[in-house]
């Protein structure tokens, strides 16, 4: 027999000193965290760690774990974009909650698995909860709604679809002629959902979108007629709720009667403004979410969660179980009926305790501090927009909405032909100086500048010597653009 020593844990190797060492981990990441403000907010371009974590190989016997500790907080975690910076004003991101960290330090030391309510029922009760409490504020019935925390936006949107499919669909008589229809402001990870579900380019239709970003209902209707005279199966509609771009919201309700009259599964992805839920005073900008079938919302976009932490809620638990519960023999023992297990729920089997982290920020804040982030997010876009109107070589492309903001450099005396390269150049140069972070998109063939305001720690101050900061900037480059 091979003798061999149980060689896995080595849990006696783990001694207070070393528990020592991951406190002061923990603490140093504090101590950044909280000075993030006077910080550059682009440490990219760190070509030492590059090089230095490329050059690593591995070896037979191991080595000292403090060596590996400090050389990847040094080459790694200190090497990154700070995405949680108070003026990191690019892209999704959001500041995070201590006490989302701790509720993930503890699932990851505890190592449990959301799987099936019998391996852990109380974690699952909590995901349940969450889910439920979300549910509410969609304005799902919650004795019938369900849903599961998944990776993020884009397996929630997946999921969702999937569940489009399953419900909708005969899969011989109507999988080859069913079309599904989303607007040209959706994520990404919608059409490329579509494609994963098994469409073909064909069956995927893409709908203009109107002045303010939201989805042409007229040009939506005139595509499903056509379809359906034309023999086609249209069976599944994306809205979009806090689009990527400009923070759009589609005409939900309009999209709903469609989606009946049709006989479609309408999807709302909520994932970056299903937060504005939290809020009593914006939550009316996304009318009719309830009439959806699906809802995706991420929680680590605008409500205080470190990845990953995404939801996606179904109006019907029936129907949506029909999608994704499959019994095989090895798991009879532990399946149960009363609590949906949650792989039942969606399309992972072994999972994380994701919703623990939420569960732990909600129970510590209180649900009124969600709703505050959001409601101060709105207030500081609608403050930036103020300050740039100050200045009339700005130009507001896309005004607030769900906190986000789009602007261009607009100046006098230069022909337009050259804004898109000038705002650019604009963008490059804030990023190159590290104070503020801001990049670029293209809206209606312009480009442009296009800042999200939903970073919890982002004040009023930081908006304003924000603005300050880049009209220098922009100032300095009119200036030898002019020359
Ligand atoms: C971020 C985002 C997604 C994708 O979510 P991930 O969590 O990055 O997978 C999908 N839809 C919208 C509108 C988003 O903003």
């Amino acid at each position: 027999m091979l003798d061999r020593k149980q060689y896995d844990l080595e849990m006696d190797k783990v001694n207070k000193d070393q528990i020592g060492e991951i406190a002061k981990y923990l603490s140093n990441f504090i101590e950044l965290n909280a000075n993030m403000r006077d910080q550059k907010v682009n440490t990219l371009g760190n070509e030492e760690a590059v090089k230095y974590i490329s050059s690593l190989t591995f070896n037979r016997e191991g080595r000292d774990f403090k060596e590996v500790a400090d050389e990847m907080v040094k080459n790694v975690f200190e090497c990154q974009t700070l995405l949680q910076h108070p003026r990191y004003l690019s892209l999704v991101c959001c500041s995070i909650s201590p006490y989302s960290i701790i509720g993930s330090v503890l699932a990851d030391i505890y190592n449990i698995n959301t799987a099936a309510y019998n391996m852990a029922p109380t974690a699952t009760i909590i995901e349940e909860k969450l889910i439920s409490f979300m549910a509410e504020r969609i304005g799902f019935d919650t004795k019938k709604a369900t849903g599961v925390f998944t990776s993020g936006g884009s397996l929630s949107n997946l999921t969702g679809m999937i569940a489009a499919r399953e419900n909708k669909l005969n899969h011989n008589k109507d999988l080859p002629i069913a079309v599904a229809y989303t607007s040209d402001q959706a994520h990404s990870s919608v059409v490329k959902g579509m494609k994963m579900m098994g469409l073909r380019p064909d069956q995927i239709k893409v709908i203009p979108s109107d002045d303010a970003f939201k989805m042409r209902m007229d040009l939506l209707e005139a595509e499903l007629e056509k379809d359906k005279n034309a023999g086609l199966r249209p069976f599944l509609i994306v809205g979009t709720c806090g689009t990527t771009n400009t923070g759009s919201i589609d005409p939900f309700c309009e999209i709903a009667e469609l989606a009946e009259k049709y006989d479609m599964w309408f999807h709302i992805d909520g994932a970056y403004g299903g937060s504005i839920l939290f809020s009593d005073i914006y939550n009316n900008l996304a009318k009719g979410r309830e009439l959806a079938d699906s809802f995706s919302w991420d929680t680590h976009k605008w409500a205080l969660q470190p990845y990953s932490s995404s939801t996606v809620i179904a109006k019907d638990r029936d129907k949506w179980v029909n999608a994704f519960n499959e019994h095989p023999e090895y798991l009879e023992d532990v399946r149960q009926s009363e609590h949906l297990d949650g792989w039942d729920r969606g399309v992972e089997m072994s999972r994380p305790f994701r919703a623990v982290k939420l569960w732990a920020t909600i129970q510590a804040l209180g649900t009124d501090k969600l709703a505050d982030i959001v409601d101060y997010s709105f207030f500081n876009c609608s403050l930036m927009e103020k300050e740039l109107n100050k200045k009339d070589y700005w130009q507001i492309i896309a005004p607030p909405s769900c906190a986000a903001l789009n602007f261009r450099l607009a100046p006098k005396g230069i022909d337009e032909s050259e804004y898109d390269e000038l705002t650019n150049m604009l963008s490059k140069r804030i990023n190159d100086a590290g104070y503020a972070y801001i990049l670029t998109t293209t809206l209606k063939g312009k480009k442009c500048c296009r800042v999200c305001l939903i970073n919890g720690n982002t004040t009023s101050e930081d908006i304003i010597n924000t603005v300050e900061h880049i009209n220098g900037i922009a100032e300095d480059l009119i200036k030898s653009f002019k020359k």
